[in-house]
């Protein structure tokens, strides 16, 4: 008899962590498993913003997949997922289309750049290794220019961060750490360069703690970093980027515009006909879609508000990665005929990084942290991860021990 094929598109957390649960749980006979992802390797999206700011390469980011899954029992294709046809059950890769019985969506994330003028063309993302690494050459071409220049051009060394949420705050943190040795290495003053960071609300990490917020902008701003808050990104071009403060418009000459202030589920998802809410598919708490009880939603294309509030949870790699315990279970249960469970997110806690010696995080909604004691806290996240998905001998080789400075 034909097996049924389960087949999971995108090896990004929620994706490769439900694969590694399916293959430890399920018996060869009982299905046969295909991962789909268009590079042959797993990255740590929470790395990205290491890798481009040059304080972390990328190889420590990226895992080759066919290393942490069990060939015998799951085949890997990298392809390039084009569109998702839930009607016909199936998935149209750029050079083949595969038919599924079970199909699990975990395709991840794009900036949202919400139609500002010139932003897609102009202004750098941190979504994925390859753009994480033209920044970083960016960045370090730019500073061997201005070094090379007789006419010097100020803009080569001004960095504007468009966006003061996690992801923003934490590229902040590694490039005002990296500013030191890059004009070292290209004799620049350091007192030319500027880091700049855009913020729509009155304060950075807007709806974390205030304090732990006030804590990351102080630890910033004695690195060099200036904020420019209550403000609006209008328009980003080559050498400049225009935003707006309280009805007046100013004018930033930087040669490096990073967009870090919104992202959005992969498009594939609303180009595949699903019905979508934000972008993202909203599941059912089983994490199917409402329109199609084969279809299985994971990590940033899942879309689950929070009954406490009413408000979307946010999509983070905490949240995909616990998703892909019930995604796994719930699959084995639809084989099995047996019962499917619901999913109930357990937020333990969010860190975010302040360049390699300096965080800030909060656990179980009580306990601050700061400094060190943060940092720690960060690496033992990431560490965990690393055990989970391929044990010991990944955690020895791709680890962060380096637990003080
Ligand atoms: C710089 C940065 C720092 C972050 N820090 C944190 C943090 O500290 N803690 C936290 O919880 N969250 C953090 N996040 C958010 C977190 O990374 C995301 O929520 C998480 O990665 C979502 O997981 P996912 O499985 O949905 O998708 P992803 O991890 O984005 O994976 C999607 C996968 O799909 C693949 N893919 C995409 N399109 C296609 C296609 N068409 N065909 C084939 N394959 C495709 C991609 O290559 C990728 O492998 C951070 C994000 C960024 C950018």
């Amino acid at each position: 008899m034909k097996k049924p094929h389960i087949v999971i598109l995108g090896a990004g957390y929620g994706g490769i962590m439900t694969t590694i649960k399916l293959q430890k749980s399920l018996n060869m006979n009982e299905a046969e498993i295909t991962l789909v992802n268009k590079n042959d390797y797993h990255y740590q999206t929470t790395w990205l913003h290491e890798n481009a700011a040059g304080t972390l390469h990328h190889d420590r980011t990226r895992i080759p997949i066919r290393n942490i899954i069990n060939q015998e029992k799951v085949n890997f294709i990298q392809d390039k997922v084009i569109l998702i046809k839930p009607e016909e059950k199936k998935v149209k890769l750029s050079e083949v289309e595969l038919s599924y019985d079970i199909l699990v969506i975990g395709l991840g994330f794009e900036a949202a750049t919400f139609g500002i003028t010139g932003l897609a063309e102009n202004a750098f993302s941190i979504g994925n290794i390859k753009n994480a690494r033209l920044l970083r050459e960016h960045i370090e071409y730019n500073f061997a220019k201005y070094s090379e220049q007789q006419e010097k051009d100020p803009a080569l060394l001004h960095i504007v961060i468009g966006g003061g949420g996690f992801t923003g705050i934490e590229f902040l943190g590694e490039i005002a750490n990296r500013i030191p040795e890059l004009c070292k290495e290209y004799d620049i003053d350091k007192n030319l360069v500027r880091i700049i960071n855009i913020e729509g609300s009155s304060t950075v990490l807007p709806g974390f703690d205030p304090q732990l917020s006030e804590y990351a902008m102080n630890s910033l701003e004695a690195r060099g970093v200036e904020f420019i808050t209550g403000a609006l990104v209008k328009e980003c071009h080559p050498d400049k980027v225009i935003i707006e403060k309280n009805n007046k418009t100013i004018h930033v000459p930087t040669a490096t515009t990073i967009w870090a202030a919104g992202v959005r589920a992969n498009s594939i998802v609303g180009k595949s006909g699903f019905t979508t809410n934000k972008g993202k598919i909203e599941v059912l708490s089983d994490m199917r879609t409402p329109d199609y009880k084969d279809v299985f939603v994971i990590g940033d294309c899942a879309l689950i508000i929070n009954p406490e509030n009413g408000e979307p949870y946010p999509p983070t790699a905490q949240i995909a990665i616990q998703q892909s315990d019930i995604v796994a279970h719930n699959i084995k249960a639809l084989l099995r005929r047996e019962d499917l469970e619901s999913f109930e997110p357990i937020i333990l806690g969010t860190v975010a990084s302040l360049g390699q010696n300096d965080a800030v995080g909060i656990l179980n909604n009580k306990y601050k942290f700061y400094g060190w004691k943060a940092t720690v806290l960060k690496k033992i996240i990431d560490n965990r991860y690393l055990l989970k998905l391929g044990g010991f001998s990944l955690l020895i080789k791709k680890g962060k021990f380096n637990f003080f400075y």
